[in-house]
């Protein structure tokens, strides 16, 4: 993989001349709160490396969209949402959740609007630093060698960047005299340093690799019983998490004609109650406990055996979130210690 060099006093200018690739979107705050919007000017943009609150799935994965509209004919899909982008500012776990939802949605047959709108979509990477809740060191999300067309690693005075694609090289071409490409070993020195500092500021960790095993073993662990007193099935969880994808469809009936109407697709929550009943009101997830293992299994140990990787990608928003202090830390700790946690 290519890497070039360039000044931090370009950044603006070079940031901001991406908008003949797409409709720049990035982290900005709106009524005070960090989230993924259009970007109008650079100075909107926040890279300073904090979590939006919802993650970056939301631009490819949107909560709610209309899928279709239908009526006596027929129905025609409503691809309208799909537009050229590029996302500035993803961080290494944003993108390593984008590569999640990949295995989820374009294996065959692909979801159209998912491929739809990641095919239409660059990524633009930037180094951070790690959050009070970090555990992207632990899941070895925290740096990204795939899924974006540059990245970007902000030490200081310039930037090491990385060209993932063709794309991202055409960008470099569109300003070319910004770059260099004579990276030095006193710079790469500088990089190695940035991370090794990088790796002591992180202030949890957990035993990753250990967990697929670790959720095997706790299947009737009295750990589940103890969060799942505590669990309120707000399904806030799963909404933070950039690799929870689960959504629920629903048609909407125009009630002029009454066959006519359009169906829309909308977030889900395995944590709610009403998520696993079906017809005849049988519920196979009726309890608490029973979401809380569901969850954690998938996360953890059984999307690795489907896709080869788990879906946790460490982004610690599970440990900000959760107003009762059931994440993935905690969850982790408790079953590798088989003992709930202290008052
Ligand atoms: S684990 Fe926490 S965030 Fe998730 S549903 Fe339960 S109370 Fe809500
Ligand atoms: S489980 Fe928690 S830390 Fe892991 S990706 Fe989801 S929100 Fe982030």
């Amino acid at each position: 993989m290519r890497i070039l060099k360039m000044k931090s006093d370009f950044l603006k200018e070079f940031l901001m001349s991406l908008e003949k690739f797409g409709k720049l979107y990035g982290p900005k705050r709106e009524k005070g709160i960090l989230t993924y919007a259009p970007i109008e000017r650079f100075e909107e943009l926040v890279l300073n490396g904090e979590n939006t609150i919802i993650p970056l799935k939301k631009l490819f994965h949107p909560k709610k969209f209309i899928m279709f509209h239908f009526d006596d004919e027929g129905f025609k899909p409503d691809y309208s949402m799909i537009e050229k982008r590029v996302i500035l500012g993803a961080h290494p776990c944003e993108i390593h959740g984008v590569l999640r939802l990949d295995d989820v949605f374009l294996t065959d047959p692909p979801d159209p609007y998912y491929s739809g709108l990641r095919n239409s979509t660059a990524i633009i990477g930037f180094s951070c630093m790690p959050s009070e809740s970090a555990l992207c060191k632990s899941t070895g999300t925290d740096i990204v060698e795939e899924g974006f067309d540059l990245f970007f690693v902000d030490l200081d005075d310039f930037f090491l960047v990385w060209i993932g694609s063709s794309l991202g090289h055409d960008m470099i071409l569109e300003r070319e005299d910004f770059f260099d490409d004579k990276v030095t070993h006193e710079d790469i020195q500088r990089y190695i340093d940035w991370r090794e500092n990088r790796d002591t500021l992180f202030k949890h960790s957990f035993n990753f690799p250990a967990m697929p095993d670790i959720i095997e073993l706790s299947y009737d662990s009295e750990v589940w019983d103890y969060f799942a007193e505590k669990c309120l099935s707000c399904g806030q969880c799963t909404m933070v998490c950039p690799t929870c994808n689960c959504y629920d469809v629903n048609d909407v009936f125009d009630i002029t004609t009454k066959t006519s109407g359009r169906r829309e697709r909308i977030w889900d929550s395995c944590m709610f109650v009403d998520y696993s009943l079906v017809a005849g009101g049988h519920n196979f997830r009726g309890t608490r406990a029973d979401r809380l293992k569901l969850w954690y299994t998938h996360k953890l140990k059984a999307f690795a055996n489907e896709y080869g990787r788990p879906s946790c990608v460490g982004c610690g928003r599970c440990v900000d979130t959760c107003p009762v202090d059931i994440n993935v830390l905690t969850v982790s700790e408790a079953l590798t210690r088989c003992e709930v946690p202290k008052q």
